[in-house]
């Protein structure tokens, strides 16, 4: 069947307005955005809204509006479901591929329900990534749904919320998606750049970080009047924008057949002996932690000797930057250090004997 290929295309594109609005709207979007190649067009009908008042989608008269854009276009469509209801809709207008949105992924009741009304239908589902940096959310509705027996799941990355003004509307925490890929690695990821950024300036720039990562694809929000949408008007772009943007993104087609190329191999070799120095040098750093934990103990000092750990901090801080090491990273990587010293001294303070290694 051909939707079973859909997530094997690369990169897979989806494009499409935040809301269906209009019949008109949906389908002078879809044609402009025929020609950009897109594997996938989307438009959300049900909208789950923060906040009452604010436009909560068309409804399932938006379903009939995807159908058309099918049998125009040819295009393939997707549309965000949040409950049974939604998903028989779906499942009933032929829509090609759901999603289970953030504020749905957050909850395993609306997971568990639309699993249960998954059961024994074969249609790939894409699971975006919970509101909050909740690895195991997201993990628990992967598992859901593929208990539900559907085969076909892609992950979509649309960034967490934080509490407080920030840079982006949703924080990347690119750490997160990078690890539940480990976890799942046959399982492709699909960056959404548009709620990450909430805004248009920047979308070009996370697009491309995410290919950089080695992501499968992008989805896109956009609108034939991207200022006068319904919903999420500041993040949308024309169709006109989508395809220069997307003219102009590197793609790495040939990332991985690169991995095996000399240049690469040298250099990861290389790498792979200073890691191992690097751990070598951390495991004799904390030998000599011990070392002074037990002269603290017999000598009654506290562990904690701030004015020093300020020495080591600066000293590092200065090193770095003449050697271009950047503040923020040497500060976590020395705190991280610092507090497992801590941790050990702690355990030797109270008498916990020798510390295993595990
Ligand atoms: C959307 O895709 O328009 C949407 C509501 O996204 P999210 O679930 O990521 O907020
Ligand atoms: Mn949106």
């Amino acid at each position: 069947m051909i939707r079973n290929k859909i997530f094997d295309k690369r990169p897979l594109l989806i494009a499409g307005p935040c809301s269906a609005e209009t019949e008109e709207q949906v389908l002078n979007t879809a044609y402009q955005l025929k020609t950009a190649g897109i594997t996938l067009f989307r438009a959300g009908i049900w909208k789950p809204r923060t906040r009452p008042n604010n436009f909560e989608g068309v409804g399932s008269v938006g379903l009939k509006w995807l159908q058309k854009v099918k049998e125009q276009t040819g295009m393939l469509v997707t549309t965000e479901v949040a409950n049974k209801s939604h998903v028989e809709s779906a499942l009933r207008h032929g829509i090609d591929v759901l999603w289970l949105g953030a504020r749905t992924t957050v909850n395993p009741f609306s997971v568990q329900e639309i699993a249960d009304a998954l059961q024994g239908v074969d249609i790939p589902v894409m699971i975006k990534n919970p509101i909050n940096p909740d690895l195991q959310l997201w993990t628990g509705a992967i598992e859901r749904i593929q208990k539900a027996g559907i085969q076909d799941i892609a992950l979509i990355h649309r960034g967490f919320a934080s509490y407080g003004e920030s840079f982006y509307r949703n924080k990347p925490q690119w750490n997160i998606p990078i690890e539940l890929k480990r976890n799942f690695p046959d399982l492709p990821m699909i960056c959404d750049m548009s709620h990450i950024c909430g805004r248009r300036d920047i979308l070009k720039e996370v697009a491309q970080k995410a290919m950089n990562l080695d992501y499968d694809g992008l989805m896109t929000e956009v609108h034939e009047r991207p200022d006068e949408a319904w919903s999420d008007a500041a993040q949308q772009i024309t169709p006109f924008e989508y395809k220069r943007m997307m003219e102009r993104m590197e793609w790495y087609r040939e990332s991985r057949e690169n991995l095996t190329k000399e240049g690469l191999s040298d250099i990861r070799l290389k790498i792979d002996r200073l890691d191992t120095q690097l751990l070598k040098a951390l495991e004799k750093r904390m030998k000599l932690v011990d070392e002074i934990g037990k002269f603290k103990k017999q000598n009654h000092i506290p562990i904690l000797q701030t004015a020093r750990w300020n020495e080591i901090l600066e000293q590092a801080l200065v090193r770095g930057r003449k050697n271009g090491l950047s503040e923020a990273f040497l500060i976590k990587i020395l705190d991280a250090i610092h507090e497992e010293s801590i941790n050990r001294q702690h355990r030797i303070l109270n008498d916990e004997g020798s510390i295993s290694t595990t």
